[in-house]
């Protein structure tokens, strides 16, 4: 039996920073009531981590909880304020349409996160949406979050999606579902964007010694702290955006309100992973220009760093072109920064070592020897995910996974060859078989499970239309183990027709 929780303890200890810190960057504002709370899915491992009452949650108050219709003791929910560029455009006043941060907890490992409910109704900052969200895509935020998770890519996880009876009108009527996100902070480039706009240099200041304060405490004391915020900003979003890359992730949607200050990703929309390899992939039907596509991401990722840079300016240096110039110095070694976060990724994927000392020519080398490999997948149209797991067999000369990829056996062949010279290069770890370590070393950074697109499809249709949850919760058991070789994962290894992925569109779920 659940137990009852009017009769247990508050299911969330409260501790709520930002709306103490923070004057002027949140409107009070509880979520809507709403007719039929249903708990879809609860995600008993993420309480766990917690430190939450799990079964306690897991239970009709819970639902009630998570669909927005009671307020958890120690509560005290808030439209956040921000800005942002979208698709390059810049918009003084977005804000949390359909969300509310209920609060924040900190957990064992004294951890500080947001719980917040999303499609929890409208708000002040609703502009003319409904507030709403639809079950499909929470559950898609549901399934990409628990997958990188996994795959120990930084990101936002779902604590529990909840039905809430009601319909919500999109191009069909769909039904209406809440989600509660568990985020290290929901600060974003565009609530500096927001304060930055209004030219409230005071609140600018309180803002970024929050920031500090919650994502890099080690820079309080520093005199040139604001400066090391955008540094530290600047590197988890080179490691961040260097993963994605590595991993085939598409996040459709890279607007600056979509980008984190804690490097977390965030706002799973029209998100999709690359099928056959190609930089030019785009999935999301609203960006026409291609402006996301996954080649792109590391550019706009740049893009986006520097409009927080422009932000920051004032706190910077007292001096606007000292400022402009200290930002800009630090900002250029960016594409660097991620160019090697980069490498370091492909490295572990190809089965070398990472150097012990900086070595250019090594660098230089081994970066030419991934972009001739990515070239020959792009070329040969070859899955991704597949061609990088099936490099891991032939570390130990078993070629058959690899050569079932490629119509023309021998396209592969020189690049192979090139690889294994440089390989017999890194020197063996004493005793043991080299080749077999290179190989569980290269399976530990190669998932061989991914959430492919059109297994989220299915899944999603089959909750959404069907009320069927069970096809998602083979789903997320599948993708909460992609390094895993068990047999009874094969299904969920297998990519999408081509026909399929080239007509494959993703949206905004809005
Ligand atoms: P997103 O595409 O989810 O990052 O949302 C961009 C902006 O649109 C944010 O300010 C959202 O709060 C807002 N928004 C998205 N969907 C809705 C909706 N159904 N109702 C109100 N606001 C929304
Ligand atoms: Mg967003």
């Amino acid at each position: 039996m659940p137990s009852d929780l009017a009769s247990a303890p508050a299911p969330f200890r409260f501790d709520n920073s930002f709306v103490r810190t923070l004057d002027g960057l949140c409107v009070a504002w509880p979520p809507a009531q709403v007719p039929s709370p249903q708990l879809l899915f609860f995600n008993d491992a993420l309480a766990v981590e917690l430190g939450l009452d799990a079964s306690a949650l897991d239970s009709a108050a819970g639902a009630s909880i998570f669909a927005g219709n009671t307020l958890p003791a120690g509560a005290a929910p808030v439209a956040q304020a921000y800005a942002g560029h979208q698709f390059g455009g810049f918009s003084p006043q977005l804000g949390d349409g359909r969300a509310v941060l209920l609060g924040e907890i900190v957990d064992p490992r004294g951890r500080r996160f947001d719980i917040a409910l999303k499609g929890s109704g409208r708000t002040p900052f609703s502009r003319g949406g409904d507030g709403k969200a639809a079950v499909g895509p929470m559950l898609r935020e549901l399934i990409i979050g628990e997958a990188m998770h996994a795959l120990g890519i930084p990101t936002t996880r779902a604590l529990a999606v909840a039905g809430t009876g009601e319909v919500v009108l999109r191009e069909h009527k769909l039904r209406g579902a809440v989600l509660t996100r568990v985020a290290a902070s929901h600060l974003r480039v565009g609530t500096f964007q927001y304060v930055a706009a209004r030219g409230d240099n005071e609140l600018l200041r309180a803002l970024a010694d929050y920031t500090i304060d919650r994502h890099d405490p080690a820079l309080a004391a520093d005199p040139d702290r604001y400066l090391q915020l955008l540094a530290a900003v600047a590197n988890r979003q080179a490691a961040l955006i260097a993963q994605w890359m590595n991993v085939g992730f598409i996040h459709g949607v890279m607007n600056t309100d979509n980008m984190t200050l804690s490097g977390e990703t965030i706002d799973y929309g029209p998100c999709a992973f690359l099928e056959a390899y190609d930089p030019a992939t785009v999935f999301s039907s609203i960006d026409h220009q291609g402006r996301y596509a996954y080649g792109n991401q590391p550019q706009i990722g740049l893009w986006n760093l520097t409009r927080l840079a422009e932000c920051l300016l004032p706190l910077i240096d007292p001096d606007l072109d000292r400022a402009v110039q200290r930002a800009t110095d630090l900002l250029n070694g960016w594409p660097e920064q991620y160019r090697s976060a980069l490498l370091r990724g492909q490295r572990a994927r190809l089965g070398l070592r990472q150097p012990e000392h900086p070595d250019a020519d090594r660098d230089e080398a081994d970066t030419a020897l991934a972009a001739d490999w990515l070239s020959l997948l792009h070329t040969h149209r070859i899955d991704y995910t597949l061609a990088w797991r099936s490099l891991a067999d032939a570390a130990t000369g078993n070629l058959a996974a690899l050569n079932s990829l490629f119509a023309d056996t021998d396209a592969p062949g020189a690049w192979l060859a090139r690889w294994r010279n440089r390989c017999a290069t890194d020197v063996p770890e004493a005793g043991g078989d080299a080749a077999h370590a290179r190989a569980q070393a290269m399976r530990r950074a190669s998932p061989r499970v991914i959430p492919r697109n059109h297994q989220v499809e299915a899944a999603l249709r089959a909750a959404s239309d069907d009320g069927d949850i069970a096809p998602l919760r083979r789903l997320i058991d599948a993708v909460r183990r992609p390094w895993d070789d068990d047999p009874a994962l094969q299904p969920w290894t297998v990519p999408a027709p081509p026909e399929v992925t080239a007509a494959y569109q993703t949206f905004c779920g809005t």
